[in-house]
């Protein structure tokens, strides 16, 4: 029985997952940005009233977590989101709290894990995840293994330039698959480009403009014909690169993903001729709105029932 932390820049989950990725009991709270020592005390209640709900005893802590974070001393880097958080180490705190092993990863790289284990990639030896909301992010898993770069760093999928005229980005380049295709750029665009007299240009969101491009309001299909573009060509990229067995699409705006599939194999179609393209498979994540939490519980195995069972 793993307690699960789920740590994102508006909220923190806590939850109680099995040995099998269902999740028993869970809680979440607004995270408290600039306090670390208040966001570690909520932390540590949740955990004790999540396992008392489920009634159970806490095997370890599993930590999935806004990046960046060192996966092997459990240490927030220079995380943007959370400015009281960085150089904090709650992987070591809640260790010395709870008296059990603790193992932390970047969120998108627990949800890849939870995805290979338990969930769309069951069985598949070459897993992509790639999470399209706010941002663009991503985990890779191979033969099982989360794919880690130097010094065990996380790959950033979303920072891959597709455009290098388009938007600058935060990280210093212009026209990163995240600039160009995550949800906020899906809102730009259309802003940009709607006709003076469009009437829903008021409380726009990538949401809304999915909804609106199901009513067939023709500007809103226009930007779901470009997002669809724009990420049939970042996939693409990852398919020449890795050629895997399966591609994960997961985050709020693949929620709409039906909008936007033919859209991406069209684009893969194109040019991806010398890979096996057609044995990529792409598939939507199938843990549900848990999945982070389930990611974070599924690091804790990952982590120690390896180094247990050598
Ligand atoms: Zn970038």
């Amino acid at each position: 029985m793993i307690g699960a932390v789920d740590i994102g820049g508006t909220k923190i989950a806590v939850g109680i997952v099995n040995d099998r990725g269902q999740v028993l009991s869970r809680k979440e709270t607004p995270t408290d940005a600039k306090s670390y020592a208040k966001g570690l005390a909520a932390i540590a209640s949740m955990l004790r009233e999540t396992a008392q709900v489920a009634r159970v005893e806490l095997t370890g802590i599993g930590i999935g977590s806004t990046g960046p974070v060192d996966p092997f001393s459990g240490k927030f880097g220079e995380v943007d989101f959370l400015p009281g958080w960085r150089g904090q180490n709650p992987g070591a705190d809640l260790a010395r709290m709870f008296n059990v092993r603790v193992a932390l990863e970047n969120d998108a790289d627990a949800a890849a894990l939870a995805e290979a284990a338990w969930g769309t990639g069951k069985n598949k030896s070459r897993l992509i995840y790639v999470t399209v909301g706010t941002g663009i992010g991503g985990g890779i898993v191979l033969d099982g293994r989360l794919y880690r770069g130097v010094d065990g760093a996380h790959p950033e999928l979303g920072h891959q330039v597709i455009d290098p005229t388009g938007p600058r980005c935060s990280c210093g380049y212009q026209g990163c698959w995240e600039s160009m295709a995550a949800g906020p750029a899906m809102v730009t665009w259309l802003d940009a480009n709607a006709p003076a007299e469009y009437p829903h240009r008021k409380h726009l969101t990538a949401r809304r403009i999915c909804e609106l491009a199901q009513q067939d309001d023709a500007p809103a299909r226009q930007a779901v014909k470009r997002e669809a573009y724009y990420l049939g060509l970042g996939l693409a990229n990852l398919i020449n690169l890795f050629t895997p067995d399966v591609i994960v699409l997961s985050g709020s705006v693949m929620k709409s993903a039906t909008l936007f599939l033919d859209g991406i194999r069209t684009v893969i179609c194109r040019g991806c001729r010398f890979v096996p393209f057609e044995k990529t498979e792409i598939a939507l994540a199938s843990l549900g709105e848990d999945s982070n939490l389930i990611g974070a519980a599924r690091v804790w195995h990952d982590r120690f029932r390896r180094r247990d069972a050598c």
